[in-house]
């Protein structure tokens, strides 16, 4: 019996030893002997490792005593002697190893004010530190002196709290929240790439600061807002945001899709749910976060175009467009790049509907070669987007547009190979059209390029120079113009 119970922590002791095989932690252990300070790695990197969530990005050395000069000792020891970055404003200091960031802070109490995240700082001991940090899961720490190497110091259950899969704060939530509200988003955020849930307690503490969001820039919260966006499943931490009521403050416009109306008997579905369905679907598909944000936004619009129409019922009349120019201000308000990344949002959202009104129809080639003229590089993108909205529970329904969207998509190919009217570069130019009429710039040459284009789209004429030349002859020549001789 004695025996198991040794082996037991024998394996836990080997397996925490595990986490530190990289010769870097060797290096801090020698580094922080000769400054004789006592070091450990602390935080993410521990819990990931855990967790077995990969290789790390991060690393968060914490020393009883200055992170700044124990990082400058790390650099000092290290082959390639890398340069130290310090904030000194923060008492932190960051240098790189194989791509990995190793960042160095002294142990520290902190106290906070009413209106700031930046707290007042003191430098403390490791429990003071672990006091500091968000949760439980997030105060683990592994001891990197050479007679304890590896040893895990866990003051609050945190391997505990992991083996649940529960978030919660070490101390007070309602104190931690209010101390520093961007751990509200980092909790929800947890909770939605570890599949966690998070604690009553803290949960409701959530609830009950999420006004004190509105200290938070908007960077970190978008950097958040990635991240939820980003797990496999985005669903559960936007809907703990609406569920905490931080949605409404920092995505005032998906808030506004939820709710059902319902005027004589006739109701329209819940477009808060039904935005989330298509981001989870579409997460089975891409890991591209800018797709994503399409899926999440592409309803956007529909909450301030929604109509009851007697006849016809609930309409949501050119809520594509709405809803892209909606994407420019979200992204301005939240100093988002305002660059083609938005315009790929934007683009997107804005055609979202294309594809099903398409695949509502018999599928003709003219329509799909006007949706590749249209969508250009993203109508691969596009028709990812438009099979994730697809959350009809009508399984006839659900089976008839897949399969349109098959066709759709050999279609695209077929038309592509055959026309390429991606990236559609006019077989005939205006200098063409000037010189063959002997014309000067004028409005005709834009009707007969447009002719031109128009009958390649409906497949009147092949794209290719011949065909349109003697097409150009012939508008030329409806319009009365006369050939050069
Ligand atoms: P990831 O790197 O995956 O984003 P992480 O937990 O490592 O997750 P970091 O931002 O790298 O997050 O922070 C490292 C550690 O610092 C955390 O594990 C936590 O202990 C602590 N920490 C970070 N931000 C806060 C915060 N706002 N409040 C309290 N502790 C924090
Ligand atoms: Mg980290």
């Amino acid at each position: 019996m004695l025996n198991t119970y040794v082996n037991s922590i024998f394996l836990i002791q080997m397996n925490y030893k595990a986490a530190l095989n990289s010769p870097i932690f060797s290096i801090i252990s020698k580094s922080a002997k000769a400054l004789n300070v006592d070091a450990y790695v602390i935080g993410g990197f521990v819990r990931d490792f855990i967790l077995k969530r990969g290789t790390a990005k991060d690393i968060d050395i914490v020393a009883i005593g200055s992170g700044i000069e124990l990082a400058k000792e790390v650099a000092k020891n290290l082959p390639n002697s890398p340069k130290v970055q310090v904030f000194k404003t923060y008492g932190t200091a960051m240098l790189r190893y194989n791509d990995i960031e190793i960042e160095f802070v002294g142990a520290r109490r902190e106290s906070y004010t009413e209106d700031s995240r930046n707290p007042k700082v003191e430098s403390g001991t490791l429990t003071d530190d672990q006091n500091r940090r968000d949760f439980t899961i997030n105060a683990l720490a592994l001891n990197l002196d050479n007679t304890r190497f590896g040893d895990l110091l866990d003051p609050f259950n945190g391997i505990e709290d992991l083996e649940k899969g529960v978030l919660v704060t070490p101390l007070d939530p309602d104190i931690t929240f209010s101390d520093d509200p961007l751990r509200m988003l980092r909790a929800i955020r947890f909770a939605s790439q570890l599949n966690f849930y998070i604690d009553k307690t803290t949960l409701a503490a959530i609830t009950k600061n999420s006004s004190r969001i509105k200290i938070i820039t908007n960077e970190r919260i978008v950097t958040e807002i990635n991240k939820i966006l980003s797990s496999s499943k985005p669903s559960l931490g936007f809907l703990l945001l609406e569920e905490t009521g931080l949605l409404q403050y920092i995505l005032p416009e998906l808030s506004a899709l939820k709710g059902i109306d319902e005027i004589e008997g006739q109701k329209h579905k819940d477009n808060f749910y039904h935005s989330l369905e298509v981001v989870d679907n579409i997460a089975k598909h891409t890991d591209n976060v800018w797709l994503r944000w399409a899926a999440l936004l592409h309803d956007i619009g529909k909450a301030p175009t929604k109509k009851f129409n007697k006849k016809i019922g609930w309409t949501f009349h050119a809520h594509e467009f709405e809803g892209s120019k909606m994407v420019y201000h979200l992204f301005k308000r939240l100093k988002m790049p305002l660059n083609d990344k938005m315009k790929y949002v934007q683009k997107l959202v804005l055609m979202s509907s294309r594809p099903i009104v398409l695949a509502n129809d018999i599928v003709t080639d003219s329509a799909v070669r006007r949706l590749v003229f249209d969508a250009g590089d993203y109508v691969d993108d596009l028709m990812t987007l438009c099979e994730a909205d697809i959350t009809t529970k009508n399984p006839k329904k659900f089976s008839k547009y897949h399969n349109n969207f098959k066709i759709v998509r050999e279609k695209i190919i077929e038309v592509e190979a055959r026309d390429q009217v991606r990236n559609f570069q006019p077989p005939i130019t205006g200098e063409d059209i000037m010189k063959l009429f002997n014309l000067k710039p004028s409005r005709e040459i834009g009707v007969i390029k447009d002719k031109i284009k128009e009958a390649i789209l409906e497949g009147e004429i092949s794209n290719n120079y011949d065909e349109a030349y003697q097409l150009m002859i012939n508008e030329g020549k409806k319009l009365g113009l006369k050939l050069n001789s």
